[in-house]
């Protein structure tokens, strides 16, 4: 029998819908890409979106059609996060750091009619814009006063094209199940390969991102994504402010610590999210300011991702900000999140440096992710924080298979995603990231992971940022080679890192060589980029 409840779909226009009804004053604050704060209010936002649908139509898009943006966290971005996947079309969020083949290829498969782009864009987009032949319209997300001089062809000002529109807008009640966001995974192997999020994944997952053991995001609360809406929907974020009618802070094109800072200090952040370059720039903008004890900072919550947050800067955020530190874990393919770590009741009487150490752990799967951990054989692995295995992930805000690559099979027989990430998980469900599959160091038949490697040696008061791969050995296969980014005007000596290094990992493990770069090469996430460190040290030969 089936119960007698009520089938209304999850759709992205009915929280658009409560947000207008319920806090439509809550307010959206944006660094402008064109200069100054700009601010305004989801009311607002949502007028717009409704004047931005209007002139979509009137260009013919259609429902099904695909409008991609290359853009930074702005209240426009936020007008099309609504307006695209609420008229039926599908929102395709560029990342505007992949090279430039990526982004054609991007464009191409996705068959974007529309590309709507911020200021910093227009001279790259210009240089390829011959290659998007589906691309019909090109419009600048600014207003007229700041439209540059372009080649682009068939170029629409984002101003001028709403102005004209009727903010009132009859959106569609959709399928749940439409398709709403579609987004490339940063494919270091092969081409980018898409995650077509839906309505319903969109809603559920920020359902999840909200309750408390997530990321807890509420009405009281000023949230300032950092990380970018161009990755992973900014992890959900636009779409959880709205749904609540939290503050939302968009720190724009000014990616310093400098306006990070200033944004949570003069805005009231209680919660900000970004990867671990990010709190680094911002600690490293702290470091020059005379007051250091920023406790008094209504600043609740850190959450770091996207990159193992070492213990180090953990504890560091901490001490100065006297805030919370959430690491969590997440892919393109989940929405992203899969996993927050939040202290449990029965942590309350730990000690500091125990809370540190379970802190550094990815976190536990909300409810709607089920993960287990298996051999390469595919059996199930103990749940007991050591053994380790291929993390396999299955929910409702997992993908099922890539947009347009229907040949390739991403589930195994009962459904489970392979993440591509080596991790242990605990009996209280805590999961580990050791590495990435195709980073792990294979020593001797033993793994050893990079991971905990430049943890450890992240701690080291003169590095910056530690890296380590794998090298040829011609006795244990592989061995481990430490690369460090030493801070500004440091000079670490590689006896110091090795001596640091000493009592805290096992012995074995210790890296055969220890070489100083000036530079550390980053994926267009903010991953560190160990393809390119690999080719790098391709002909690296450890000593005798
Ligand atoms: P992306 O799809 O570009 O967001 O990358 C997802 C990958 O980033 C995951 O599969 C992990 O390898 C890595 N990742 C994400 N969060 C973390 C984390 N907290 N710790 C370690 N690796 C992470």
């Amino acid at each position: 029998m089936l119960g007698l409840m009520q089938d209304r779909p999850l759709l992205i226009s009915t929280m658009m819908e409560h947000a207008a009804h319920y806090h439509p004053d809550g307010e959206v604050i944006t660094k402008a890409v064109e200069g100054g704060i700009h601010r305004t209010t989801y009311g607002e936002i949502i007028q717009r979106s409704g004047k931005l649908a209007n002139a979509l139509s009137r260009l013919n898009i259609k429902q099904g059609d695909c409008v991609s943006t290359l853009a930074w966290n702005t209240y426009r971005h936020m007008e099309l996060y609504l307006a695209v996947p609420c008229m039926g079309s599908i929102l395709n969020t560029v990342n505007p750091r992949l090279f430039p083949e990526q982004i054609t290829y991007i464009l191409n498969h996705s068959e974007a009619k529309f590309l709507f782009l911020d200021l910093s864009f227009v001279s790259s987009i210009e240089k390829l814009a011959d290659s998007f032949p589906h691309v019909e319209h090109f419009i600048i997300m600014t207003d007229r006063a700041h439209m540059p001089e372009t080649s682009l062809p068939n170029v629409l000002c984002y101003e001028d094209l709403i102005a004209p529109e009727n903010d009132q807008y009859d959106w569609p009640e959709l399928d749940e199940n439409t398709a709403a966001g579609l987004c490339y995974t940063s494919g270091t192997t092969g081409d980018p390969k898409g995650a077509l999020y839906s309505h319903r994944s969109t809603v559920l997952h920020s359902y999840s991102t909200c309750t408390k053991d997530s990321l807890g995001i509420s009405n009281a609360d000023t949230v300032m994504p950092i990380v970018p809406m161009f990755h992973v929907n900014a992890w959900g974020i636009p779409y959880a402010a709205l749904m609540t009618g939290s503050k939302l802070v968009l720190p724009g094109a000014d990616m310093t610590g400098e306006n990070f800072f200033n944004l949570i200090k003069d805005e009231g952040c209680t919660i900000a999210l970004g990867v671990p370059t990010i709190w680094l720039a911002l600690l490293q903008h702290v470091a020059t300011l005379e007051e250091q004890d920023l406790s008094g900072l209504p600043i609740e919550s850190f959450i770091i991702g996207g990159s193992a947050a070492a213990p180090s800067l953990i504890e560091k955020i901490e001490e100065t900000f006297g805030a919370n530190v959430l690491h969590a874990w997440g892919m393109t393919e989940s929405s992203p999140l899969g996993s927050v770590n939040r202290l449990m009741a029965k942590h309350a009487h730990l000690s500091e440096a125990e809370k540190l150490v379970l802190k550094t752990k990815q976190g536990r799967p909300p409810f709607g992710v089920e993960m287990k951990i298996v051999d390469d054989d595919g059996h199930e692995l103990a749940r007991d924080g050591v053994a380790f295995g291929r993390l396999l992930i299955r929910g409702p805000w997992v993908a099922k298979a890539y947009f347009k690559q229907p040949e390739l099979k991403i589930l195994d027989e009962n459904g489970y995603f392979d993440t591509g990430d080596v991790s242990t998980l605990d009996a209280d469900g805590y999961m580990t990231i050791v590495d990435r599959s195709k980073d792990v160091i294979k020593s001797g038949g033993e793994w050893i992971s990079s991971i905990d490697l430049e943890n450890v040696a992240l701690g080291h008061d003169q590095v910056a940022e530690a890296a380590v791969i794998g090298i040829a050995h011609p006795k244990w296969q592989e061995r481990p080679l430490l690369l460090i980014l030493p801070i500004a005007g440091e000079t670490p000596t590689k006896e110091s890192i090795l001596d640091y290094l000493e009592g805290k990992i096992a012995k074995w493990w210790t890296p055969d060589d220890v070489v100083f770069i000036s530079e550390m090469p980053h994926t267009a996430t903010g991953k560190i980029q160990k393809r390119d460190l690999r080719e790098m040290f391709k002909d690296f030969k450890f000593k005798e």
